[in-house]
């Protein structure tokens, strides 16, 4: 939804990812793989790797591309550090949107999109993990932004239109 009304190309990491898992001759298809069963986080170079090309060839395409929204990253210490070391004087985070919302409500709705994404870990046991990653890893990334004021908090338990509406606001602000 932000893309169809916002100038903002989406990089989604998990996607990046599942993508070149599929790649035929990718040498990191079986590695990923398992990570993303366990809910694991991938090593910081290959996802940075990832990131990075996809930025470059979006910039490439049409230089007018240049503000991207890029999804499920950082998420953890190393991926913040890999960020902030490649993408010094390239890049520059204006601020994190952080769609919070709680563990019972994340898991129904992944259960729910299991039924049809074909995800290895859209599984109550895979989401398990994959909250305790979160906490450990993920929540203290955000943490640290909020330090920095660049984390804008949106109550995602709502319904999706309420849930845009926020996102909206705050692109109306700062976008
Ligand atoms: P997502 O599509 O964001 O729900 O991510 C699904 C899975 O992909 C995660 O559980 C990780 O195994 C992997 N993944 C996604 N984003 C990252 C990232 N920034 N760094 C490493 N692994 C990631």
């Amino acid at each position: 939804m932000v893309m169809e009304n916002y100038s903002y190309t989406h990089l989604s990491a998990g996607d990046l990812l599942r993508e070149e898992r599929s790649r035929s001759g990718s040498e990191f298809g079986q590695l990923i793989d398992t990570y993303i069963k366990e809910g694991k986080i991938v090593p910081v170079e290959i996802t940075i790797s990832l990131l990075k090309k996809a930025m470059e060839e979006t910039m490439k395409a049409d230089d007018k591309n240049f503000r991207f929204l890029i999804d499920g990253f950082p998420r953890n210490q190393d991926n913040l550090q890999g960020w902030n070391h490649v993408m010094d004087g390239k890049a520059d985070v204006k601020f994190v949107l952080f769609f919070d919302c709680g563990n019972e409500v994340c898991i129904d709705r992944c259960l729910e999109r299991g039924k049809s994404s074909g995800r290895t870990d859209d599984n109550r046991e895979s989401l398990e993990k994959r909250i305790q990653t979160y906490l450990q890893s993920t929540r203290p990334i955000i943490e640290q932004y909020e330090k920095q004021g660049k984390v804008r908090t949106i109550d995602a338990s709502q319904s999706v239109d309420e849930v845009f509406a926020d996102v909206k606001n705050i692109l109306e602000k700062e976008g």
